[in-house]
């Protein structure tokens, strides 16, 4: 498939932390893929796209909750490709929508709210049929855009990476944008994981999923589960800080529900001497900012609370 958006740099950031560490950062800024369809949802879409025109539908069917970056870059996605939108929403429908549905909903994106006894089960033969006879000529993309298809498109993150390098760090949700890198690094790289969400185990068997379905088994990687925050989208100021600070000194903006926690992790694992003096980390910067709107309040509460 033809390269629909500009190759991301990738960026050093130099603080005292690292150059005392002896250890050098470079990050993925996959946040500056597009304004709109944003990072890691961008590589899971792409060779989905293709499947879909393949598919002869003529509308992608996807899941999320009222936050979501995958449903809002979808809906950036169809209206800049040019193709329907049907976004299933966890929740009851509020009078107001939010950020995040209100763009879906400005680029077309029809919204269907689910309630979330029955979201908790979209993925039942069950609620699949009835979708599916609701909205028969629906290409049916799962939670997160993270199925099969999502792998080739994080595989290409790698193949963008030309500087020397020792570890691949990403964010893990569904853990299908690491799962693709990992197969797209060579086997003396090494692919860190950062789980976003408290499960133990999970994020392991998520990986082995997903190399079992795409019949392709490495084991270069490496599930780090210990910076979740108490769960997802669950926050603290520690974090909260961590991210004003980090954007003082290297100018990047992190999201406190997957980049905030995955750079923190990288640098508690820094004081931690876990990466060797001399070594290079790339960090993919999944984007995912437009996710800030809707945590902003509860971060201002944090960091009020500071002083
Ligand atoms: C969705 C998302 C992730 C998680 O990706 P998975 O493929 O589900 O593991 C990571 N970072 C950002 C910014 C995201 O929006």
């Amino acid at each position: 498939m033809k390269q629909l958006f500009p190759i991301t740099p990738l960026q050093e950031v130099n603080d005292s932390i690292l150059e005392k560490a002896g250890v050098q950062m470079l990050v993925k800024r996959d946040d500056l893929i597009h304004p709109h369809v944003s990072g890691n949802k961008w590589r899971k879409l792409k060779y989905n796209l293709e499947e879909f025109e393949k598919s002869g539908k003529t509308s992608i069917l996807s899941f999320g909750g009222a936050f979501s970056n995958h449903i809002y870059s979808l809906a950036a996605a169809g209206k800049i490709f040019g193709f329907k939108t049907i976004g299933i929403i966890r929740g009851e429908k509020t009078k107001l929508l939010n950020f995040t549905l209100s763009y879906a909903e400005s680029q077309g994106m029809e919204l269907h709210f689910m309630d979330r006894e029955t979201y908790r089960m979209k993925d039942s033969s069950d609620v699949l049929q009835e979708l599916k006879t609701q909205y028969p000529d629906a290409f049916f993309l799962p939670e997160g855009g993270s199925n099969v298809y999502a792998l080739p498109g994080c595989a290409e993150i790698v193949g963008e990476i030309d500087l020397p390098y020792h570890y691949i760090c990403c964010a893990m949700g569904t853990g299908a944008t690491m799962a693709g890198i990992s197969f797209g690094a060579p086997h003396d790289k090494k692919v860190l994981g950062f789980g976003v969400l408290k499960a133990e185990g999970y994020f392991q068997e998520q990986v082995l999923k997903f190399q079992t379905e795409a019949g392709i088994f490495k084991d270069n990687w490496q599930v780090i589960e210990n910076y979740h925050f108490g769960g997802y989208a669950k926050i603290n100021r520690e974090l909260v800080s961590f991210i004003e600070n980090f954007k003082k000194t290297s100018g990047i903006s992190l999201d406190p529900v997957y980049t905030g926690k995955l750079f923190y992790g990288i640098y508690d694992l820094i004081s931690k001497d876990f990466f060797k003096r001399g070594e290079s980390i790339v960090v993919l910067h999944s984007g995912g900012l437009q996710g800030l709107e809707g945590m902003k309040p509860l971060m201002d509460r944090f960091l009020e609370k500071k002083s």
